[in-house]
């Protein structure tokens, strides 16, 4: 099969102090990743765009030196995130190699905009970066991601989209479809954000592999517990390498399939949650003595479903097999106990 070396970020969530970058960067650099041929960029995030604003907030313009720094000592390249046009500048600046704009950023197609022209600014000023990378934003939205890679391209510097999933799933629906709209645009895996649990980052880059995934962006800590943002989801620069893939064909039927996963996951977890509010449904009943079944509404229920059905292309005889499915099951979990033969329906 035909492989390529993958590019690598990797480094902390955020930097933290001096000495955690450094450690960091350092025990990142010993792996020999480049001697296998990866290209290996080092991130950390200096402004972070965090949900709460109790969190850590980014420690600002002092962590840029310390990447610098990074630079100097190993060799690495180096990555941050640009939220703003003012952070564009400051970070060329200072000699970053990469930025990225963060899922939150990704929401807003005029700040995009503003920051792919501060971009072109810096760049005019003598800046040196290298490459642009472009999170997914935080919903499922293959169009707007395609609009902001096509944003950060009128820098006319090299740009990679980063696919890291929304609420902690992957949603392989849209970095499927941003293949569509943007083919040859490389694609990156961060399977920190995706999963949320370092338990997932290494299952996940083989995932991505399998896909034909050209690399990926890893949160990598040289001490995850003591982390002041994302503790979860980093992983010890020794837990990296058995996550590192080689770029290999991508693959399909591969790619459909997992979007088939996804859409059982959905449904399941759909039926599932259909499945409490029959709980709560059965206890008011129950404090009111009525009946479980109620032929009438169970009538609507399915009488809604057929019109439906029909102008989304599924056969009258799955939608009656389905709804009684999931009906007589609801009858079940609004029984105290299961005594689902009693049941009249
Ligand atoms: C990050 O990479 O640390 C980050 C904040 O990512 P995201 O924008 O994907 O949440
Ligand atoms: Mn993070």
């Amino acid at each position: 099969m035909d492989t390529v070396a993958p590019l690598v970020v990797a480094g902390p969530c955020a930097a933290e102090s001096r000495t955690q970058v450094l450690l960091t960067a350092q025990a990142i650099a010993a792996l020999g990743l480049q001697a296998q041929g990866c290209r290996l960029v080092f991130r950390a995030g200096v402004w972070k765009p965090r949900t709460s604003p109790d969190s850590f907030q980014g420690i600002g313009d002092e962590g840029l030196q310390w990447l610098a720094e990074v630079r100097r000592l190993t060799g690495l390249e180096t990555a941050t995130e640009a939220a703003t046009p003012e952070q564009v500048l400051k970070a060329a600046a200072a000699g970053i190699d990469h930025l990225w704009t963060g899922a939150r950023t990704g929401a807003s197609p005029i700040l995009i905009q503003q920051i792919a022209e501060a971009v072109i600014q810096a760049q005019a000023q003598g800046g040196r970066l290298k490459s642009l990378l472009v999170k997914n934003p935080m919903h499922e939205d293959a169009a707007l991601w395609a609009g902001n890679i096509r944003r950060m391209q009128q820098t006319g510097l090299p740009v990679i989209a980063v696919h890291r999933g929304c609420a902690h799933r992957p949603c392989w629906r849209m970095a499927w479809q941003l293949r569509r709209l943007l083919p040859g645009t490389p694609l990156l895996i961060d399977p920190s954000h995706m999963g949320g649990q370092r338990s997932l980052v290494q299952p996940l880059c083989l995932t991505a592999a399998s896909l034909g995934y050209d690399g990926l962006m890893a949160e990598v800590h040289n001490n995850p517990a003591e982390a002041l943002s994302d503790a979860q989801q980093q992983i010890t620069p020794a837990e990296l390498p058995p996550c590192i893939f080689s770029k290999q064909q991508p693959d399909d039927l591969a790619w459909l399939r997992r979007q088939i996963d996804e859409a059982d996951d959905d449904i399941w977890n759909a039926v599932a949650r259909r499945m409490d509010i029959s709980r709560e449904i059965g206890a008011w009943k129950r404090g009111r003595q009525m009946q479980v079944v109620q032929p009438e509404r169970f009538r609507q229920v399915q009488e809604r479903r057929l019109m439906w059905a029909a102008s989304n292309g599924l056969s009258e005889d799955t939608v009656i097999a389905i709804t009684e499915a999931l009906h007589n099951e609801s009858i079940r979990t609004q029984q105290p106990g299961d005594n689902r033969e009693t049941t009249e329906r």
